[in-house]
């Protein structure tokens, strides 16, 4: 049966690698409704193959931001489902014995090139200003000896064959056909070093196995999906139908990035986004209702849904255009359901018992309170009172604000963001720099609260949240780095 007469299977495939993102709601978003739209059911898998890169926390951060934002589906990790399991860390067996299919086949060949040697190659090639890429060295080795070799344990990886002459199509049903000449086409790894398989060869086997019949992903994936029609064709197995959407930008149309925009779901629900019109708000990010309609619910973004209104020209995650969209939103609540929106927000009592304990002490009567808490609760800030303070001596202000940056980076490569590890961070930051904690701490002060007195500054980074401390330093570093 081909893939468009088979029972619709879409996937999201997020690899846990950090804060839930925005564009993996996005495309999760237009899996969704194009499953829903087809009767089809919406699978999500976990590829978290790359261990290097995998952090314990994302996972469930991918789960709860996608629930939150309001999307659900069929099959997954922590529902189950008929092609469990769905984390391809607990599927390495299927990956393996698939690269044994081809290596029997002979369409795979193992390859003990050294690091050293790849490096010497690349180094040739851009000297003769040859195509990069593997040499081919071990592909017409005896395949007899090379099994020898790796079952006395020598360190090798198996690669595909790909084809030296003619060219590949890529049929992308949203730009149609694409041909690329076999010769800018690298004999891809399948197997790594250490046995576990590479993006390309976990991505094809699983969606194989898992019946999926359209693969909607983000454009990015695009220059992958010429090695993952060679696989399919080396399996012999029907590939899915691709559609590739166009990325999220930038104001400046540059590809969507946490330097110029915050990209992780929880920032939007830690400022107070709607999760409806956040969801809507993504729903207008490459498709458009038909009419000029901009609120739907997504109810209605299922009904009308066709890949005729999807336009290929990037669309701009503009802030002020979800703000606006969010205010229609509050605006349209009644009473009841705006106070149940605040409270799910931040006003509850369990964020309350992570507030009080930092501010009990300042309080004499609890009319003191909101003006004491303020900074929780608000958005950006305003540095102007504290501007003129926000300086270490000897340093210039690029400097300052360049530190901060990097004192971000720091935690956001730690897994956690309690008090201790936000600590631990800055002494080690600040000794680095050669400055006094006095200066760096009471200039992360400022950074985070805009405030000459505070409670306990990591304490209070951790209540605020990475992703309102995270944006705040952010702006911090941007106002101190161009103040004169
Ligand atoms: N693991 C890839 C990601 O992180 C999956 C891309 C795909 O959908 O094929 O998005």
């Amino acid at each position: 049966m081909a893939a468009s007469d088979r029972p619709v299977r879409v996937r999201i495939a997020p690899s846990p690698t950090g804060d839930p993102h925005v564009g993996t709601a996005y495309i999760a978003l237009f899996n969704y409704v194009f499953a829903k739209k087809a009767g089809g059911k919406f699978v999500l898998r976990i590829e978290d193959t790359d261990q290097t890169r995998a952090r314990a926390d994302s996972e469930q951060m991918i789960f709860d931001a996608l629930h939150w934002i309001g999307l659900s589906w069929d099959e997954g990790p922590d529902v189950g489902g008929p092609y469990a399991p769905y984390r391809q860390s607990e599927r390495a067996h299927h990956y393996k014995a698939a690269a044994g299919e081809l290596l029997d086949a002979g369409k795979a060949y193992r390859c003990f090139c050294t690091a050293e040697r790849l490096a010497k190659v690349r180094i040739q090639q851009q000297a003769e200003k040859k195509n990069s890429g593997y040499d081919r060295h071990c592909r017409d080795a005896d395949p007899t000896e090379a099994r020898n070799r790796a079952a006395q344990g020598e360190t090798h990886v198996v690669r595909l064959k790909a084809p030296l002459t003619g060219s590949v199509v890529v049929h992308d049903q949203l730009r149609g056909p694409v041909t690329i000449d076999a010769d800018q086409i690298d004999d891809q790894v399948l197997l790594k070093s250490d046995g576990l398989p590479t993006y390309h060869l976990a991505n094809v086997v699983d969606d194989h196995l898992m019946q999926i019949t359209h693969v909607i992903r983000a454009e990015e994936w695009i220059s992958s999906t010429p090695k993952h029609v060679l696989l399919y064709q080396a399996f012999d197995w029907e590939a899915p139908q691709f559609f590739h959407m166009p990325l999220l930008r930038n104001a400046d149309k540059s590809k969507i990035s946490k330097r110029k925009n915050p990209v992780s779901i929880n920032y939007y629900r830690d400022v107070g986004i709607l999760p409806h019109a956040l969801l809507n708000f993504l729903g207008l990010m490459g498709w458009s209702f038909g009419d000029d309609r901009e609120k739907f619910t997504l109810a209605e973004m299922v009904d009308a849904f066709a890949w005729e209104k999807v336009s290929l020209g990037g669309p701009v995650f503009n802030l002020d255009k979800l703000t606006w969209l969010n205010e229609k939103y509050i605006h349209d609540l009644d009473y009841e359901q705006l106070a149940d929106a605040v409270i799910s927000w931040r006003l509850n009592k369990e964020h309350l018992i992570r507030v009080l304990p930092l501010v009990r002490e300042r309080i004499k009567k609890l009319d003191e309170l909101i003006p004491a808490i303020e900074y929780f609760y608000s958005g950006d800030l305003d540095y102007t009172p504290v501007l003129a303070d926000m300086k270490i001596p000897d340093a210039t202000p690029a400097d300052v604000g360049k530190a901060l940056l990097d004192y971000i980076e720091k935690i956001e490569a730690r897994e956690g963001f309690t008090a201790a590890v936000l600590e631990e961070e800055a002494r080690k930051w600040t000794e680095a720099l050669g400055w006094k904690a006095k200066h760096s701490f009471m200039l992360l002060r400022f950074a985070v609260t805009a405030r000459k007195a505070s409670p306990p500054l990591f304490e209070t980074m951790s209540v605020l949240g990475k992703e309102i401390t995270r944006r705040r330093l952010r702006q911090a570093a941007e106002i101190v780095g161009k103040a004169k």
